[in-house]
């Protein structure tokens, strides 16, 4: 797996992130995001306990708001 921006392949990436709830280091949280069946799968600490999986529309939101936020 390959931590940053960088692809380990084109349809998941991981992404190094702060979890807010466990409180650890900033950057800590490793947030792998992967494109499975055509949704959107968040998975935080990528350990599987709390996966969220987001339809093409749901994901266009949290695109077009994050475009919104950060231009
Ligand atoms: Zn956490």
């Amino acid at each position: 797996m390959t931590i940053g921006n960088q692809p380990s392949d084109k349809n998941q990436r991981t992404v190094p992130a702060t979890c807010r709830t466990h409180r650890g280091c900033k950057g800590f949280c490793n947030l792998r995001l992967a494109k499975v069946n055509g949704e959107i799968v968040l998975d935080p600490h990528v350990a599987g306990c709390c996966v969220i999986s987001l339809d093409e529309t749901e994901a266009r939101t949290v695109r077009d708001t994050l475009t919104e936020w950060l231009g």
